[in-house]
């Protein structure tokens, strides 16, 4: 198995903002729908912090023979509802800050979405750009070792995020079987099939953002084979949510990437429409696409953030948080009708209210793109079970829910005149304080 062909973008667009702290913005977002919900303070005060954050050292011979250590994180932000579920990421400006807003946000996913499971995050500050695979294997079995006994299948159940791939899954889930002393393949989800893995987990989360587009297009009298799309990132959210996308008709006219070699991000476009296949076969190991192979292929390649000011039906970010931001909203063009957030908090709160102004449609990450925790789920359910489902199963399962959970948010939102996110906040947010109060905790 290769590790960094699987590896998700990792440097797409990082904060531009010097100061933009994500698990404020997860506080300010919570904040805001406790008012509407009228909340009170001991649950506000409960929901709005992590219940439990473990920050450790994690020192690793490197292949040079010297020791480096790293530092590595996990947040448990609520179990209330199940077991804390949530992936790692490894990211060289990985900070407390940020895993404890990624935790909040799979707090209200996983609720939103109506699985039985809580809100975790981990992370290791680390670039595996610049690691060897035995290095990033290490550094997995060494993140274990420091939080086997508050991780596992009915504590906290980890899963790939940015820069981690279903190989550093299984590294993890060896290194704690060998620490637990038995066979607990529903430790950790986005396992390779082949060992213990669910079909359908590598496209889920692309797919599930599609599943919710063609039911909000439906609802917006938009035909999708005429609809439009243009998408920030080349990673696996963008990469499966163009392929369905372009399956059910729809035309997607330009991605984006980070170049390793520039350093800076670059918008690949083709008004008559990228084509997945050809430019997958342009990417290299990083996820870096191939700028003079795709001009000869008749992309247009332009650098910085190109991908929002297209002329298109939807905008599509599936990289990072923060990309949709008070400096840039402005140039999304007035056709744009959708926002369907791919990657986690990729749209600030200001931006998001000037948006709202224009009348645009955000569909917030933690409904959008919960297609992958909802599989993650079914994996677990497979793993424990040590029994598997075809893929069709799989994905129509994931299609249930995803329909299910943007209609229950679409119906809250039109009977009561919200914005999508508000209405999608709202009943996650109720889902968790309810399940506090039933077990007493406020
Ligand atoms: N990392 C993914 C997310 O942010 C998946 C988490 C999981 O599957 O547990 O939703």
């Amino acid at each position: 198995m290769q590790v960094k062909s699987e590896l998700k973008q990792g440097k797409v667009n990082p904060s531009k903002e010097a100061g933009f702290n994500a698990f404020k913005m997860a506080q300010q977002q919570f904040d805001r729908i406790a008012d509407k919900l009228n909340l009170d303070e001991p649950t506000r005060e409960l929901l709005r912090n992590p219940l439990r954050e473990y920050s450790f050292a994690i020192p690793i011979r490197m292949d040079d023979g010297t020791m480096k250590v790293f530092r590595g994180f996990r947040v448990q932000h609520n179990d209330a509802r199940g077991p804390c579920k949530g992936g790692i990421r490894f990211h060289p400006q990985e900070t407390a800050d940020t895993v404890r807003a990624l935790a909040m946000w799979m707090t209200w996913k996983c609720a939103v979405a109506d699985i039985p499971l809580g809100g975790g995050k981990g992370g290791v500050i680390c670039d595996p750009h610049n690691l060897s695979e035995r290095e990033q294997e290490k550094i997995c079995r060494g993140w274990v070792r420091q939080i086997a006994r508050d991780i596992g299948p009915t504590r906290d159940v980890p899963a790939p995020d940015v820069m981690t791939s279903g190989q550093h899954m299984l590294w993890i889930m060896d290194e704690y079987q060998t620490i637990m002393g038995g066979q607990y393949p529903g430790l950790i989800t986005g396992k390779p099939v082949e060992l213990g893995g669910s079909r359908g987990r590598t496209e889920a989360t692309g797919y599930g953002l599609v599943y919710i587009l063609r039911e909000l297009l439906k609802e917006q009298k938009i035909e999708i084979t005429k609809s439009t799309a243009s998408l920030q990132g080349f990673g696996n959210v963008a990469h499966y949510t163009a392929e369905l996308f372009i399956e059910y008709g729809g035309t997607v006219v330009s991605v984006s990437c980070w170049d390793q070699n520039d350093n800076c991000t670059y918008s690949y476009y083709k008004q008559k429409g990228i084509d997945v296949k050809e430019l997958v076969n342009i990417t290299d190991r990083f996820g870096t696409i191939d700028k003079k192979q795709a001009e000869k292929l008749g992309y247009k390649v332009t650098p910085g953030d190109d991908w929002l000011t297209h002329e298109v039906d939807i905008l599509i970010p599936a990289a990072l948080e923060h990309s949709i931001t008070v400096e840039n909203v402005n140039d999304i063009k007035p056709c744009v009708k959708i926002v369907l957030c791919g990657a986690n908090g990729p749209v600030t709160p200001e931006a998001e209210d000037i948006l709202d102004k224009k009348g645009v449609i955000v569909v917030p990450d933690f409904l959008a793109n919960s297609g992958g925790v909802v599989c993650s789920y079914f994996e677990q359910v497979q793993s424990n079970q040590n029994y598997y489902w075809t893929k069709e199963e799989v994905l129509g399962k994931l299609d249930n829910k995803m329909t299910d959970a943007f209609f229950k948010v679409w119906e809250l939102a039109k009977r009561k005149k919200i914005r999508v996110s508000d209405a999608a906040y709202m009943i996650a947010i109720s889902r968790v304080a309810e399940a506090c109060k039933m077990r007493g905790w406020v």
